[in-house]
């Protein structure tokens, strides 16, 4: 079984103020995209390594890797983003200093701003059109309800449920890119495994401008839509540990292998997806029990058994699109491993992996050592130190350094992503374009599944099938860029 995979990444942007005058994220965001609209003349461009990076409305700039069909490519491609943007914020930092302006900016690859907007990590997966959508997604809603037990980033959220399941103002329309905003509610603060499963409102919808589902049923399969689809899972939180995003995108890319491959598995559909994506996350335990629509209750640890059982059969019987065989082993050992660790409750086996378990040891300790309850500002600094990229402030690279936080790839791999896409997908085409066409001088127009060259009168090339890394007509756009345009043809 053969998948393509890509990962979109929302950062989110602050400034710790000098003492001049305060400058708004929006500003900042136009400092760091000024080499961007350098180099391609806008505040969209599709980069050499096939991935795009943007700057919607707003302030979250985003970087959406290129195309991948094997996990390892993946972990390397979305690490690329964080050089990327960390590179971009020096240099806007840099430019701040050179206008003056004695502030820090920050980036963080977080899910909640200060103003309690929340953003994420899509995660993209191609399924075959031929599967029945209603049961993929059936099948796949109970795991991505529960799997931030797996896979969460850690957060410190409000005790209560909110008792009302639908947004505040359910028929507030939202624009696409916007980022959604949890109610406030009163009540004590707790350690949970993650703040979007308060802004998510239904399991799956298309209308996203109405309310955020945990999948976004919009058909937009950047393919040939007669034989594929693109699941699109906007429910995840981003990652800091690249063994969390492995086990995040691995898991439910198995899941999704034994749903395509026919494997029987029992209808664990539930009750209440909303009510219980609430409680899951306010629960480090993983003991909250599940009521599933058949009436059958089970736990969350006994539920995410159930698909690690059918997905580590998917892996014995080399079914699995991972692209890897080493990457599947992993992901099946740390799925077991976590599962035993929370059911013990001794972390310690896993907490150099996954992100809120990490996380939730520095927070504990600090608690420990100081009078801070979790409402100090003080544990809010350490949520947003865990997850700033800064290089100067930034404490993920010196867990990194010091083995607190495991990889997955080298350093060296993912300097390679920077600049190189992934070799096996149509990004591969697309990437050698974008060098080409950019080193040529050349006015070029190129989305997921089209390359132009502006200056000419020629259609589009059309890259329709995600999985082919070669493509004749492509070549010969390529070969043609070294003469310069002809008079004729504009
Ligand atoms: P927006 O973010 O504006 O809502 P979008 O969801 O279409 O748009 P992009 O930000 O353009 O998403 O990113 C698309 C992601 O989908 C990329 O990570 C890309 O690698 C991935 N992708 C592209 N084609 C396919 C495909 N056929 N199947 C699965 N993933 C794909
Ligand atoms: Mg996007
Ligand atoms: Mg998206």
């Amino acid at each position: 079984m053969k998948r393509i995979f890509g990962i979109e990444t929302e950062y989110g942007i602050a400034f710790t103020q000098g003492e001049q005058r305060r400058l708004g994220p929006e500003e900042i965001a136009r400092f760091l995209f000024r080499p961007v609209v350098d180099w391609g003349r806008s505040s969209n461009v599709f980069l050499p390594n096939g991935a795009r990076l943007y700057l919607d409305v707003g302030s979250h700039p985003e970087y959406a890797t290129a195309e991948c069909d094997a996990l390892p490519d993946l972990i390397a491609q979305d690490a690329a983003g964080d050089v990327l943007m960390t590179d971009l914020l020096a240099r806007a930092q840099q430019a701040l200093e050179a206008d003056g302006l004695d502030g820090r900016a920050h980036l963080v690859k977080n899910n909640t701003d200060s103003a309690g907007n929340s953003y994420g990590a899509h995660e993209n997966f191609l399924v075959r059109r031929t599967m029945d959508f209603t049961h993929l997604t059936s099948v796949l809603l109970p795991f991505l309800v529960t799997r931030q037990l797996l896979v969460g980033a850690g957060a410190i959220i409000p005790q209560g449920i909110a008792a009302d399941l639908r947004p505040a103002e359910s028929n507030r329309a939202i624009p696409h890119g916007a980022q959604t905003t949890a109610p406030p509610r009163p009540g004590g603060l707790v350690y949970g495994l993650s703040s979007r499963s308060d802004v998510m409102w239904e399991g799956v919808s298309s209308a996203t401008t109405r309310s955020r589902p945990i999948i976004n049923a919009r058909d937009e399969p950047h393919a040939d839509a007669e034989k594929y689809r693109r699941l699109h899972v906007i429910v995840g939180d981003s990652s800091m540990a690249q063994t969390t995003t492995e086990l995040k995108v691995g898991s439910a890319a198995l899941v999704l292998d034994l749903i395509e491959t026919g494997v029987p598995i029992e209808d664990l559909s539930l009750q209440n997806p909303i009510r219980d994506i609430r409680a899951v996350a306010r629960d480090l335990t993983g003991q909250h029990r599940l009521t599933l629509a058949s009436g059958r209750s089970l736990t969350v640890i006994e539920l995410l058994g159930i698909y690690l059982e059918h997905a580590a059969r998917v892996v014995d019987a080399g079914d699995h699109c991972l692209g890897d065989d080493d990457s599947a082993a992993r992901v099946i050992d740390l799925w077991t491993r976590m599962l035993q660790a929370v059911e013990s409750g001794d972390l310690s086996a896993v907490d150099t992996e996954i992100d809120w378990v990490i996380k939730k040891k520095l927070v504990d300790r600090y608690l420990q050592r100081s009078e801070a309850g979790l409402a100090d500002p003080r544990i809010a600094r350490l949520d947003f130190a865990f997850h700033d990229l800064t290089p100067e402030t930034g404490m993920f690279p010196k867990l990194q350094a010091a083995g607190l936080a495991r990889r997955v790839c080298t350093p060296e791999e993912v300097s390679s992503a920077v600049e190189n896409p992934p070799a096996t997908t149509r990004a591969a085409i697309r990437g050698r374009f974008v060098a080409a066409a950019h080193e040529a001088g050349r006015d070029f127009t190129v989305d997921w599944v089209h390359l132009r060259l502006n200056d000419q009168m020629q259609r589009a090339v059309v890259l329709r099938d995600p999985f082919a890394s070669e493509n004749e007509q492509a070549e010969a756009l390529i070969a043609g860029l070294d003469r310069p345009p002809s008079p004729y043809s504009a």
